[in-house]
């Protein structure tokens, strides 16, 4: 897609606050409000209604019902789902300039970025449509005068607790192949960003799904969140977020109803650079590897393997360019990062270079708070980082680059597979024979080659060991979605 970049609408009206039920906005149960804050100025945006418990049973019990046997959307053909996925897709796009700003007003993240991640989601949206009647079972050559076949049936009743770094892509991925295979959903956003999940309920109500269908229930994670992976009717949870609390709800479906689980969790991407590269490309790749999105990123390059010999001059050129790095006014043009999401998130990530410096990592560039209103950070770049040290073991989830020396490819994949975390991982190299030893050799659920952050929706995604389980994207995250029903039939006589 050619972008052409609209002005942002630097005030934009909230529209919506309310619990989104069964097509309705409403205030919670019990009444309470929580504020969402402009991590740009750290001042309150809004007060957002606070579901909890009560909420969530409320939204759970309208998805049941609109899921039950008979009812209009279990009656509705699947090309006419994939219709309205494709209606709701147009409404974003119609609204893009409004969503976008509504983001930036409330994410932080430059409009800039936050306008492409309304695309992004219209793609999402587009390419699940397209699969909605296309989700077809098999019929089986089985022993015996039978006949056999299988359904690809919804699980039914989908919860979606979604973060803060992508809240509009999170939002269309956990509502996009749930809603193309038959299912209902009961969506939770981050706390920090309520806003654009709000006003995305209302654009599923103007495109005309039925009441029941969509539920968006904002509100915190060990009230809400846990709530809905603790319901005795939630057939499914799709988390992403920390490693952490995908541990919470894995124990949380074990101890109720033994919900299926996908996760998408925490990472400490490497991102080797061999020393045959064109050094200024690699340099830039590996800087935005790390910084896009205020380092925000699940998969952020966060561990940058140079080699020996090119380690020295590396790290001049990304310490210029992270210096060059425009942190500023998520509303102007120019500007490559705005805040952290909050001050937790910015205080977290302080620490952590704190500890960096005291373990004996040399600070090249940043390191501190940037101002004193909102959350910024400079761009921060440490050097001589060795792999023992919490920033080369923890993710920051912030602007700090650590570039770790090593010597040889075996030595590097080794030291690269020594984590608990498996998302993603980057081989920066022209020799195709090191490309396929270091991609094959990576225990990484993404390996990309020559290139970083290219996920794209028709391919798929997610996690190896503590990074996450199942599969997102592409077909392999449609099948998340259903499960497979074997219906065998006796007949009086079966031929070839
Ligand atoms: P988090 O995991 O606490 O929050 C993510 C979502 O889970 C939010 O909607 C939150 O309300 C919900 N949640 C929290 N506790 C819950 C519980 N007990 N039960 C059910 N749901 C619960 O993430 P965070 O605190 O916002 O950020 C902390 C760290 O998580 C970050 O520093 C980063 O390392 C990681 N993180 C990763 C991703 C990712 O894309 N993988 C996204 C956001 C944060």
């Amino acid at each position: 897609m050619d972008f052409k970049f609209p002005p942002p609408i630097t005030q934009p009206e909230v529209k919506c606050t309310q619990i989104f039920i069964n097509n309705e906005f409403r205030n919670s149960v019990n009444g309470k409000t929580f504020p969402t804050i402009n991590p740009t100025t750290g001042e309150v945006i809004c007060q957002v209604q606070e579901g909890g418990k009560a909420d969530i049973d409320v939204a759970v019990a309208a998805a049941r019902k609109a899921f039950e046997l008979g009812s209009p959307w279990r009656r509705m053909d699947a090309s006419d789902r994939g219709r309205l996925i494709i209606k709701f897709s147009d409404l974003l796009e119609r609204d893009a300039v409004y969503i976008g700003s509504l983001e930036t007003l409330d994410n932080g993240k430059p409009f800039k970025d936050a306008f492409l991640t309304v695309f992004a989601a219209v793609k999402m949206l587009r390419y699940f449509a397209g699969l909605a009647d296309k989700n077809v079972g098999q019929t089986i050559p089985v022993d015996g005068d039978y006949f056999t076949y299988t359904r690809h049936e919804p699980v039914g009743v989908c919860g979606s607790i979604i973060p803060w770094n992508f809240p509009i892509v999170m939002w269309a991925l956990k509502f996009a192949p749930a809603i193309a295979t038959g299912n209902v959903v009961v969506i939770k956003p981050a706390e920090q960003t309520p806003l654009t999940a709000l006003y995305l309920a209302a654009l599923t109500k103007e495109a005309g799904f039925p009441p029941g269908v969509v539920n968006v229930v904002p509100g915190f994670g060990p009230t809400a969140g846990a709530a809905l992976s603790e319901h005795m009717d939630v057939d499914k949870i799709a988390f992403t977020g920390s490693t952490d609390v995908g541990k919470i709800i894995q124990i949380a479906s074990g101890k109720s109803n033994l919900k299926n689980v996908t996760l998408e969790l925490g990472g400490k991407s490497p991102n080797i650079i061999m020393d045959d590269v064109n050094l200024d490309e690699a340099v830039e790749m590996a800087h935005f590897a790390l910084f896009f999105n205020m380092g925000q990123v699940c998969i952020a390059g966060s561990r940058t393997y140079v080699h020996e010999k090119i380690y020295d001059e590396f790290v001049k050129k990304a310490t210029a360019r992270a210096q060059k790095r425009v942190v500023g006014s998520p509303w102007d043009k120019e500007t490559e990062s705005g805040p952290q999401i909050d001050q937790t998130q910015m205080e977290k990530i302080l620490e952590l270079i704190e500890s960096g410096k005291k373990e004996g990592a040399k600070l090249q560039t940043g390191g501190v708070r940037k101002g004193d209103k909102g959350y910024f950070i400079e761009s921060t770049v440490f050097s001589d980082v060795t792999d023992n040290m919490r920033i080369a073991r923890e993710e920051i989830f912030g602007p700090v680059q650590q570039i770790i020396k090593f010597k040889d490819i075996d030595e590097v994949i080794k030291r690269a597979n020594d984590s608990s975390y498996g998302l993603a991982a980057a081989v920066f190299t022209k020799d195709l024979d090191k490309a396929i030893k270091v991609s094959n050799g990576l225990q990484a659920g993404t390996v990309w080659v020559n290139t970083y952050h290219a996920l794209h929706t028709q391919a798929p995604f997610g996690g190896y060991k503590m990074s996450g389980i199942g599969r997102e994207f592409g077909t392999y995250g449609l099948q998340q979605y259903t499960q497979v029903k074997t219906v065998t039939m006796k007949i009086s006589e079966k031929n070839s």
